[in-house]
């Protein structure tokens, strides 16, 4: 199993290190040759303006399309979520519109700015831990779109067949589920060790 990790700009070291304490090898993920033999992408946190410009100067915003429309797994975590909605908000973005949502761009205000919180998730029994920092509020989803995670009554980690996406930064905190869960999606087991 070999997973690509969106390395233009943001927190991509972060989600490297998380699935390397799981056993997963990971390569970074600059150019449409990078893509090659990876079984799921992840596109970390940052600033989606940025990402999104990078995407489509190097091909990969194309790319990736493809990548998806193959069957792969992808995780967007906050900006990586905001590049996969098929709305952006606050202001408006062009987007990869592979997951049917609409998200509204630092939607949590001054309150939730940056804080670390925990709702109720489908799955895990216990409430899950979120690191939310300047994330999208996930205004509306599709039917087809299933909910895992809620926070304040609203959807924060919401997926649709193989794509992933979190409002908050999993790969911040020491639980593995959601990077586990991404893993069964992208064709693994999921039953990589648990971090020390
Ligand atoms: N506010 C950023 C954006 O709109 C996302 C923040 C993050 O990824 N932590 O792109």
């Amino acid at each position: 199993m070999k997973i690509g990790i969106l390395a233009v700009q943001g927190d991509f070291a972060a989600h490297a290190a998380m699935l390397a304490g799981m056993g997963i090898e990971s390569v970074e993920v600059r150019t449409r040759e990078d893509l090659t033999g990876c079984d799921g992408l992840i596109l970390p946190g940052g600033e989606s303006t940025t990402q999104l410009q990078f995407l489509q100067e190097e091909g990969l915003y194309d790319a990736i399309k493809q990548f998806a429309d193959s069957g792969k797994a992808i995780l967007g975590t906050c900006a990586g979520a905001i590049l996969l909605a098929t709305e952006v908000k606050n202001p408006q973005q062009e987007s990869l519109g592979l997951l049917d949502m609409t998200v509204l761009r630092n939607g949590y205000g001054r309150q939730v700015h940056s804080d670390v919180v925990s709702g109720p998730s489908t799955l895990k029994k216990e409430p899950m831990e979120m690191v939310f920092i300047r994330g999208p509020i996930f205004e509306r989803v599709g039917p087809d779109v299933k909910v895992l995670a809620e926070y304040a009554g609203k959807p924060a980690l919401v997926q649709k067949g193989h794509i992933l996406a979190a409002a908050f930064h999993p790969e911040l905190t020491e639980d593995t589920t959601v990077h586990r869960y991404f893993l069964q999606q992208a064709g693994g087991n999921g039953s990589a060790r648990p971090r020390a």
